[in-house]
């Protein structure tokens, strides 16, 4: 019960606040389960329902403003209704929807990606992040003609059954750090379903090795968040990526990067360039959209050109390569995340991050703030996160007041930080005022939870 969790000074003034969203959630849960579209967007007592977002701001249905440091979890990173999306968005419109064979912008398209992440031959579009880690799983067991697939504890890599597990498992169930338990998350997916699916500890490298060799032959690939950014955000150890990279080169286990998140968010390129990577497979989504649904999965050619008509793994989709995405998409890719917009939401990550931290330091409370590029988050832990073990150790009482606070002040960050899973985003639309704004408000909810 949230009551359990909010002092009642705040959630009476988040419900005084916001009648509106109120009776709109009441009616909605009428007829839409739990009154959401998707199952990240419920939390108690009700949420709150926009009516609008230009730029860095959006307004909820009783008429408040906030700045917007969820930004839809990353797919807006070029802000609410850019103009230059609007404009190819509306363009396209003119000239119809859809058409259901191939057109030329998605080369274009596909060309902007290639020459972020040019690591990579060829990519196929989907529709959702979801999709493309689907795929991305079939396509390596296609190619390795291997079943089992390896995830990392406390990633998330979307709603298909195969990597519904492990996400946050209680850790009453979740056995030790080093043997996860294979934990499902959720009902309704068939044990059968994920006897192929294998769970090892972010950040221990000495953990996977021995999880290669027990099932040496096997494995088909390993997928991770190379920044896990479904559990807060969790910074890589010097050198674990590379010596991933190595290791699964040694035991010859496909490396794919799900870069839903991190992938034009980080750096032009994402981790792959960030950290200077080259994986087998990139999964992208999110920002690569422009605020437009959309998922890609790129590779070198011997790998891509498993999928049919080249090979024999389906891949298809009445809504892939949508002209109304692609052009959001391309607009986005093309002209707004330039990089200048990449040093731009870069700096202000940096000053956001820091003012965060000077506020903790100042205030005298127990919390770590890690944060890349635009990105960061809070854990009100004393323990130093390098894991999905360690991101647990957060104080759940302090994280929902902190975020029912803040909201409360105009700022919207990922609801309770999504169970300390989230992070906030700086979007190319935010300016050096909004972040001295979002700082202001984060020192005084932190002064209201201490
Ligand atoms: N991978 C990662 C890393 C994600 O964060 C998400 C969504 N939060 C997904 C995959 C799934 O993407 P979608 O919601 O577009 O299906």
């Amino acid at each position: 019960m949230i009551e359990e969790l909010v002092q009642e000074k705040i959630l009476d003034t988040y419900t005084a606040r916001t009648t509106k969203s109120k009776d709109l959630w009441e009616e909605a849960r009428k007829v839409i389960p739990g009154g959401v579209g998707s199952g990240f967007r419920y939390y108690e007592p009700y949420p709150l329902f926009l009516e609008r977002g230009i730029g860095s701001k959006v307004w909820d249905a009783d008429g408040n403003e906030y700045l917007d440091y969820c930004l839809c979890f990353g797919a807006l990173i070029a802000g609410h209704a850019h103009p230059r999306i609007v404009e190819a968005v509306s363009g396209q419109l003119e000239k119809g929807s859809m058409y259901g064979v191939p057109h030329e912008k998605t080369t274009e398209y596909v060309r902007e990606l290639l020459r972020r992440f040019p690591s990579m031959d060829m990519f196929r579009l989907t529709n959702s992040g979801t999709e493309g880690t689907m795929h991305a799983l079939r396509l390596a067991r296609a190619h390795t003609g291997k079943d089992k697939i390896v995830k990392i504890e406390g990633c998330y890599h979307g709603v298909h059954d195969y990597l519904l597990v492990s996400i946050y498992p209680p850790l009453s169930k979740a056995g030790p750090r080093w043997a996860p338990t294979v934990y499902i998350q959720g009902e309704g997916i068939p044990h059968g379903t994920v006897r192929n699916t294998l769970v090892a500890p972010y950040n221990d490298i000495e953990t996977m090795e021995n999880l290669f060799k027990k099932h040496e032959g096997e494995i088909a690939a390993l997928i991770l968040e190379p920044v896990p950014m479904n559990m807060g955000l969790v910074l890589p150890k010097e050198e674990y990526l590379k010596d991933l990279r190595k290791l699964t080169e040694e035991h010859n286990i496909l490396l794919i990067f799900d870069e839903v998140k991190t992938g034009i968010r980080i750096a032009a390129g994402g981790a792959c360039e960030y950290y200077g990577i080259n994986p087998d497979i990139v999964v992208l989504g999110k920002a690569i959209g422009g605020g437009f649904p959309v998922g890609a999965l790129g590779g070198k050619e011997e790998i891509l050109s498993n999928i049919y008509p080249l090979g024999h793994t389906p891949h298809a989709g009445t809504y892939n390569a949508n002209p109304i995405v692609v052009s959001a998409g391309l607009a986005c890719l093309k002209h707004v995340m330039t990089g200048h917009a990449q040093r731009h939401i870069n700096d202000l990550g940096e000053r956001l991050a820091n003012g965060v931290k000077d506020a903790v330091e100042d205030i005298g409370i127990e919390a770590q703030v890690p944060h890349i590029g635009p990105s960061g988050t809070v854990y009100f832990t004393d323990v130093e996160v390098t894991d999905y073990r360690t991101a647990s150790t957060y104080d759940r009482k302090k994280t929902w007041e902190f975020w029912f606070s803040l909201l409360n002040h105009g700022v919207l960050t990922p609801p309770g930080l999504l169970e300390g899973g989230e992070q906030w985003l700086v979007s190319a639309a935010h300016t050096k005022q909004d972040v001295e704004e979002a700082v202001h408000v984060i020192d005084s909810a932190l002064r209201e939870i201490k």
